[in-house]
């Protein structure tokens, strides 16, 4: 994702604009990271170098559990505990343990 995106891209849930952005890898653009709305705390991932904004009901929650949890170091904590509309509490923690 080129950063320049970020002048446009708004939370699809409320408009709020800009999102935070916490880059996981970069190298001419962005190659993998998170948009995060600092609103809703709704988180979006970037993967392979694409931003991937879906609607709640299109999101995988294992695949999108696995994503926040291979990045668990470089994601801001706010989002590993109360993000939306995944995140790695103890109970989310129990399903990656126990699929
Ligand atoms: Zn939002």
């Amino acid at each position: 994702m080129n950063r320049k995106l970020l002048d446009i891209l708004a939370c699809p849930k409320d408009g709020s604009f800009p999102l935070d952005l916490h880059v996981f890898e970069e190298d001419d653009e962005i190659i993998a990271g998170i948009l995060v709305c600092p609103k809703c705390l709704s988180w979006y991932p970037i993967r392979e170098k694409l931003p991937e904004m879906l609607p709640d009901d299109m999101r995988d929650e294992m695949e999108e559990l696995a994503f926040l949890s291979k990045w668990k170091d470089l994601s801001p904590q706010k989002i590993l505990t109360a993000g939306k509309p995944f995140n790695l509490n103890k109970k989310a923690q129990k399903k990656i343990l126990q699929p």
